[in-house]
């Protein structure tokens, strides 16, 4: 009986993560959209004034890198652009939108102009 090792593909990381991976290679991912998302170190987390579940206010950096960066589909699918991301409760109660009182917007204001900046600076 033989086994095949597998190599290790390296990650490489963009300038601003913070070494928070989330590693999407499994049997069950397309083989052309193998990879590793990216995130920053958290720029600001807070639990709104008005929250009404577990989940706090978290604003960070996040990108995705595919292992094979010559997507068969285009360049649009190999070149995922990085973004700030807000995950959290920014309207208590709904799944979507943003609906806050004045001090969680302005919180939330701020929080997303560093991220902007550490995005903007590093890549
Ligand atoms: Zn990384």
């Amino acid at each position: 009986m033989s086994t095949t090792a597998e190599v290790p593909i390296a990650i490489t990381c963009p300038p601003w993560c913070g070494g928070d991976h989330l590693i999407d290679r499994d049997d069950g991912t397309h083989v052309a959209d193998r990879g590793v998302w990216h995130n920053s170190a958290i720029v600001d987390t807070w639990t709104g004034v008005h929250a009404d579940g577990p989940d706090p206010i978290v604003v960070r950096v996040q990108g995705y890198r595919h292992d094979n960066p010559d997507h068969p589909e285009g360049p649009d699918l190999s070149q995922w652009h990085d973004e700030v991301v807000v995950d959290g409760d920014v309207y208590p109660g709904f799944m979507s939108s943003v609906q806050l009182p004045a001090v969680d917007a302005r919180r939330l204001g701020r929080a997303l102009i560093a991220a902007a900046d550490i995005l903007e600076a590093q890549s």
